[in-house]
């Protein structure tokens, strides 16, 4: 399966340094920053920098260091942001959506970490 990744997508403006955000962390292949229409009190999203469109694309191409520095920026976010379920925070969603079906709007891989309020049912049939 080819990947085709478009360099002129948001999230790469942003890892480019040519669009300003919010930035929570940043590690050596990661960065989450702040959503700029956020659907909760914390929606963080957590981006590797590497050029990845999908979250099947980076689990089946990124190198092991990649993916480990992602899954652990992961963890410091909802630490972060209070949201630990397993140590006394309220919890959180993690959503990441994949192309067409997926409604993905921007094709770099993202994960959303939705927290700070119930956050409802998983999915709508909408
Ligand atoms: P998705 O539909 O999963 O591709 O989500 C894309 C997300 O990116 C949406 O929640 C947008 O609000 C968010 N977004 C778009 N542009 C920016 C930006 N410049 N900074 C932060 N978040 C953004």
């Amino acid at each position: 399966m080819a990947y085709d990744y478009d360099d002129t997508n948001i999230f790469a403006r942003i890892l480019r340094g040519e669009i300003p955000s919010t930035p929570l962390l940043e590690t050596v292949h990661t960065l989450a920053f702040r959503d700029i229409a956020p659907q909760a009190p914390e929606h963080v999203l957590v981006i590797p920098k590497g050029r990845y469109v999908t979250y099947d694309h980076f689990f089946a191409e990124a190198s092991d260091a990649e993916i480990v520095d992602f899954a652990r920026a992961v963890a410091k976010v909802c630490a972060a942001i209070g949201a630990e379920a397993h140590s006394g925070g309220k919890g959180s969603r993690a959503i990441t959506n994949a192309g067409e079906h997926g409604v993905q709007e921007v094709p770099h891989f993202h994960l959303h970490i939705l927290a700070g309020r119930p956050i409802g049912r998983m999915i709508s049939r909408d």
